[in-house]
């Protein structure tokens, strides 16, 4: 099918994209267009006018100051996992965007692109949420009247393909912790096989002292409407050696934190990814501590 008709503008900057934003009703920002474009192909999406922002080169980049990785919205994946300043500061995320989709997704899809689609099957928002994350969104004007604020990856998504991004502002930056020399990340998922979307992702970071666990973060996706973070988990883990037993006795205790809204499509049902988010996270813990070499 093809997509309804369409202006097509492209901005220059930030603030230029935000007032064709603010002076056009329904329009929508163009990125990689991984997401956008087959959506408008399936008539899901009908914007009036696309924004390509793709030149914007203010949001784009990887840098490390003071602890904290700081990424442009419209970097690629491919940028992300090619880059070593991410492996050095965040493995996790690294590791991660190799694993999205093949090359032609890499290529063209943007970190930022993928967080504001907000798709559940996404592995971004997961790993982000886990990482702490924080996002910079500009708006000026319009409905939204904000200028630029900060959102915690915890509390920008809302639901399947809802986030609190305004219809008149942009995400541009994201930032997170440098993880410390005792913290460990890994984000394990069942792929589905045609997309390597994630059927069922999980994160963790641990911060391990002398053997012991002594904090936790720790986040599922792919099988609830938004990234999921596991409380349960968090607190059995605190405290504890990070023993295979001990490790699958925490993250059985997931099922508790999922609630009671689980996707589920023909390739898999809610009741068996239930199931598998104890198994992924298990998987995640054992990569990050280095228990997976052993068991
Ligand atoms: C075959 C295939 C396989 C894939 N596999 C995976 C996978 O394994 N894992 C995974 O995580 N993802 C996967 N994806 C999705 C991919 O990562 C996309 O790149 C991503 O979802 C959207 O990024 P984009 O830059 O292409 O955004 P676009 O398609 O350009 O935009 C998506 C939406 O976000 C909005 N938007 C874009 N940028 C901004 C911004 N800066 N501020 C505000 N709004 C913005 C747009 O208006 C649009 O509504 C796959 C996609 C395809 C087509």
């Amino acid at each position: 099918m093809f997509a309804t008709e369409f202006e097509y503008t492209k901005a220059n900057s930030v603030s230029e994209a935000i007032q064709l934003l603010g002076s056009n009703d329904g329009a929508k920002i163009l990125a990689g267009g991984h997401s956008l474009l087959p959506m408008m192909k399936l008539r899901l999406a009908r914007p009036p006018m696309v924004i390509d922002i793709g030149g914007i080169e203010e949001m784009r980049g990887i840098s490390v100051e003071n602890g904290t990785l700081r990424i442009g919205a419209l970097t690629t994946h491919a940028d992300i996992a090619e880059s070593h300043v991410v492996k050095d500061a965040s493995g996790i995320l690294w590791e991660t965007a190799y694993g999205i989709g093949d090359p032609q997704v890499r290529n063209r899809g943007t970190i930022g692109g993928n967080i504001a689609h907000a798709d559940p099957a996404s592995d971004l928002p997961t790993v982000l949420t886990v990482m702490d994350a924080v996002f910079t969104i500009q708006g000026q004007g319009g409905i939204t009247r904000r200028g630029s604020r900060n959102v915690s990856a915890d509390e920008f998504f809302t639901g399947p393909f809802e986030t609190v991004l305004g219809e008149n502002e942009i995400l541009t930056a994201i930032e997170m912790p440098v993880l410390a020399a005792n913290q460990h990340a890994e984000y394990a998922k069942m792929a589905h096989p045609a997309t390597s979307f994630a059927v069922v992702g999980a994160g963790v970071v641990v911060t391990v002292d002398n053997g012991v666990c002594t904090g936790a973060r720790v986040a599922v996706g792919g099988l609830t409407p938004k990234p999921t973070r596991g409380p349960s988990v968090e607190a059995a883990l605190n405290g504890i050696e990070l023993t295979a037993d001990n490790i699958a006795a925490a993250t059985a205790l997931i099922d508790g934190d999922l609630g009671s809204d689980i996707l589920g499509d023909v390739f898999a049902s809610g009741e068996y990814r239930r199931a598998m988010a104890a198994i992924e996270l298990k998987h995640a813990i054992f990569h990050a501590t280095g228990l997976a070499h052993h068991n």
